[in-house]
């Protein structure tokens, strides 16, 4: 019988029999997407609201508040999209939407006392994902948050989604700071150090880096993988 190693990373026999690990990888994600996606209709519907309204909701809950070409921005969506939905959004008195005093053209939209409310209840949407990453073990939690932040920040650089306010792009991320395998990088805005499982991919605090200073930082950050 001819030795198979289970454990090698590429050269084994499945290799001629399966698709590239990349394109499987997709389609995995592809099936989280659809889960996501169904389960953000399901949550909206039964308030109420459209997908899109109740991503609005979750954004200015962390932002505090947004303008329509920011929130568009946010959400990969065109100004239009966000400007109807948040219209309908003010008929329900979830937001409020008024005039930036430094641009008079530009509107700020707001959450109203009901709409923070209706955002906190729009934050559960994910849980059923958050529950099930929960069933995996801290090191593979830690490597998946590692390698998701890769991935978006890679996307992130061919303009392919949204720009994430994630530490791999902020001024105050420095990784591998400390010695401390398990807590290696430090975050100067708090002033403490975090290990991958504590990395953020939306993080209030975020302060986009100038570019020189995130090339460095991508540089010592994925360094000790390769
Ligand atoms: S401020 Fe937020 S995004 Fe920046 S390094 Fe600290 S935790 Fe990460």
């Amino acid at each position: 019988m001819p030795h198979y190693d289970a454990t090698a990373v590429t050269g084994g026999p499945l290799d001629l029999k399966t698709d590239p690990v990349g394109r499987r990888v997709a389609v995995g994600l592809a099936k989280v997407g659809i889960a996501l996606r169904h389960r953000a209709w399901q949550d909206t519907g039964r308030r109420r609201l459209t997908p899109t309204q109740g991503q609005i909701l979750v954004t200015l809950r962390a932002a505090g508040e947004a303008t329509i070409s920011s929130l568009a921005a946010t959400l990969a969506v065109s100004a239009a999209t966000v400007a109807d939905a948040v219209g309908a959004l003010v008929r329900k008195g979830l937001v409020t939407k008024a005039r930036l005093s430094s641009d008079g053209r530009a509107r700020v939209v707001a959450l109203t006392a009901a709409g923070r409310r209706e955002s906190q209840r729009a934050m559960g949407w994910a849980d059923f994902l958050a529950e099930a990453v929960d069933g995996l073990s801290p090191g593979e939690q830690g490597a998946l948050l590692r390698a998701l932040v890769k991935l978006i920040r890679t996307m992130q650089e061919r303009g392919q989604i949204p720009v994430s306010r994630m530490c791999a792009t902020c001024r105050f991320f420095r990784p591998y700071a400390h010695p401390d395998p398990v807590h290696p990088h430090h975050c100067a805005f708090v002033d403490a150090p975090f290990g991958d499982r504590h990395l953020r991919v939306d993080c209030p605090d975020h302060a986009e880096a100038p570019a020189p200073q995130r090339a460095e930082t991508w540089e010592k950050f994925t360094a000790s993988l390769r």
